[in-house]
C-alpha cells in the first residue's frame, strides 16, 4: 500500500485540483486531504480523522455517505449494461424510470427532462434551449440572459458568465457579452437599513425592470436564479421577492430558469425550491441531490410551453442538434432511481424542514447574539452564519483577515466541516438531509 507521503507527493506532482490556489498547493502550503471513506454524515481521511461533513461534500451527498442501496444499484447496472447512448430515441430501463420519477415530482406545468452530467452542462443546455426557442418563435434578437450578482450557475464559458462572483470571472475574460447581472436579493446588505423586506424586494424588481428597459425588452430572453442563493452566500429570498420578480418577467415575456442544483430534491424542506417559494419556471436545473453525487448526473426540466416550441422546431429543422455522449448514462440513472427511492423512504424532505428549523434555532441561540455575528439565516438544511466587525454599525471585517475561513478552520479542528463561502465572511452549513438533531447540536 502506498504511504501517505507518497500519495501526497503524487498529488502535488500530477493532480490539477479545481477551485484551488495552485501555487500554494504545489508548494505544500495548502492542505491535501485524502478522503478514504464515509458513513452517514461522517467522512474519514488517511490521517485517521473522522469529520462531520456539515456541507455534504459540495452540498450534494443528500442521503449521506455509504448507502448500500445505491452502491448495489450502480453495481447491478454496471454488470448488466454499463453504457448505451440515448441519442435518436434510445434509452434504458433506468433512464426511463428516472425520467418518470423526476416528472412525477416536478411542478405540474413541466413536461420533459433532458439529462446531462453536471449542473454546469445542464445550465449550458438551458441557454441553448432558450436561444433555440426564440429562434423558432422568430425572435432572433431576444437572446440576452439576466442573472444576479452572487448567483452561482457553474463555471463553463456561459455558466461561468452567469455566475455573479468575481472569482469565477477574473482573468477568464468573463462574463460573455450576452449576460447581464442585476441586484442580489441580499437583504442583510441592503443600502437603506430602514427598508422592509417587502420594500427591498420591490426595489430589486424595479432595478430588474430598469435593466430590461435600458437594454430593450425585445433583447432579453431569460432570467436565471437559484430559489435561495447558494454559493453566493446561502441567502433565502426576502419576503415577496419571487412574486415581484416574476411579475416583471411576465410583463416582458422573459423566461424564468430556476437553478435548483442545490435546492432540488428536498434541501429547503420542499421537493423543489420552486414549490417552496411559488416560482413558475420555464426550465429547472437539477444535479447534486438527483443522485446524491453517487454518480454524476444532471438534468434540465422543460416546461410544456417550451416543449411545444421545441417540437415545432424539430418539425421545421430536423433533429435537435444537442447531445452529450453521456446523456442519461445508465449508471447515473440507476444511482438516481435508488437515491430518489431513499429520499422518499427515509422521509428526507420532511427531515430537512424539521431538523433544519431546529438546527437554525440551536445556532441562533448559541451564536446569534455574539458581537461579531451579523446574521444566522437559512431555510431547511441550508444555513449560513455571517460575521461582521460591528454588525450594528454595518462595518465588515477587512477581507484580508479571511474571518470566514478562520472560523471554518477552527471548526475543522473540532471535527466539523463547514464551508467558508467564496465572497464575504460567511460560513455555510448544508449537511446531508439525513442529519439528526443530535448531530446538529454537535455542530453547534
Ligand atoms: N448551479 C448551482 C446553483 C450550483 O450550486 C452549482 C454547483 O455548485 C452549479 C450550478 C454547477 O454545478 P456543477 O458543479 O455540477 O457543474
Amino acid at each position: 500500500m502506498l504511504t501517505n507521503d507518497q500519495l501526497s507527493q503524487w498529488d502535488r506532482d500530477n493532480f490539477f485540483h479545481p477551485s484551488t490556489h495552485l501555487a500554494q498547493f504545489a508548494r505544500g502550503e495548502a492542505p491535501n486531504r485524502i478522503v478514504t471513506g464515509g458513513e452517514g454524515v461522517f467522512i474519514q481521511d488517511r490521517d485517521g480523522n473522522r469529520l462531520l461533513d456539515a456541507f455534504a461534500g459540495l452540498y450534494c451527498v443528500n442521503v449521506g455517505y455509504g448507502r448500500p442501496e445505491i452502491a448495489e444499484a450502480i453495481a447491478k447496472q454496471a454488470h448488466e449494461l454499463a453504457y448505451y447512448h440515448s441519442y435518436v430515441g434510445h434509452g434504458t430501463e433506468a433512464s426511463i424510470t428516472l425520467a418518470k420519477m423526476i416528472m412525477d415530482r416536478a411542478p405540474a406545468h413541466m413536461s420533459k427532462v433532458y439529462f446531462g452530467l453536471s449542473g454546469s452542462d445542464a445550465n449550458e443546455t438551458n441557454i441553448k434551449l432558450i436561444w433555440y426557442y426564440n429562434n423558432i418563435l422568430g425572435r432572433p434578437e431576444k437572446k440576452k440572459i439576466i442573472s444576479r450578482w452572487r448567483g452561482y450557475h457553474g463555471s463553463g464559458l456561459m455558466t461561468g458568465s452567469l455566475t455573479g462572483l468575481e472569482l469565477f470571472h477574473k482573468k477568464f475574460d468573463l462574463p460573455l457579452a450576452q449576460v447581464l447581472h442585476t441586484e442580489a436579493p441580499y437583504y442583510l446588505r441592503r443600502q437603506d437599513p430602514a427598508m422592509s423586506e417587502e420594500a427591498f424586494s420591490a426595489d430589486c424588481a424595479r432595478k430588474l425592470e430598469e435593466l430590461i428597459l435600458s437594454e430593450g425588452p425585445d433583447t432579453i430572453a431569460a432570467f436565471i436564479g437559484e430559489p435561495a442563493l447558494g454559493t453566493g452566500g446561502l441567502v433565502p429570498p426576502p419576503a415577496g421577492y419571487w412574486a415581484a420578480i416574476q411579475a416583471v418577467l411576465e410583463k416582458y415575456d422573459i423566461l424564468l430558469v430556476a437553478d435548483e442544483v442545490v435546492t432540488g430534491f428536498g434541501r429547503l424542506g420542499s421537493m423543489f425550491g420552486s414549490d417552496h417559494y411559488g416560482l413558475k419556471p420555464d426550465l429547472i436545473t437539477i444535479a447534486k441531490g438527483l443522485t446524491s453525487a453517487y454518480a454524476p448526473l444532471s438534468g434540465s426540466i422543460v416546461s410544456d410551453r417550451m416543449w411545444q416550441v421545441l417540437m415545432q422546431g424539430t418539425d421545421e429543422n430536423g433533429p435537435i442538434g444537442h447531445g452529450w455522449t453521456y446523456s442519461a448514462h445508465p449508471i447515473g440513472a440507476a444511482a438516481g432511481v435508488a437515491n430518489l427511492n431513499l429520499v422518499d423512504s427515509l422521509g428526507l424532505v420532511e427531515n430537512a424542514g424539521q431538523t433544519g428549523a431546529r438546527f437554525k434555532a440551536l445556532m441562533q441561540d448559541a451564536v446569534g447574539t455574539h458581537s461579531h455575528v451579523a446574521e444566522v439565516r437559512g431555510e431547511g438544511l441550508l444555513m449560513a452564519v455571517e460575521f461582521a466587525e460591528d454588525p450594528a454599525a454595518r462595518i465588515q471585517f477587512d477581507p484580508a483577515q479571511g474571518m470566514g475561513a478562520k472560523v471554518a478552520a477552527a471548526l475543522l479542528k473540532r471535527g466539523v466541516i463547514a464551508r467558508a463561502m467564496p465572497q464575504g465572511d460567511i460560513i455555510g452549513f448544508a449537511p446531508p438531509l439525513c442529519i439528526t438533531e443530535n448531530e446538529c447540536a454537535f455542530v453547534v
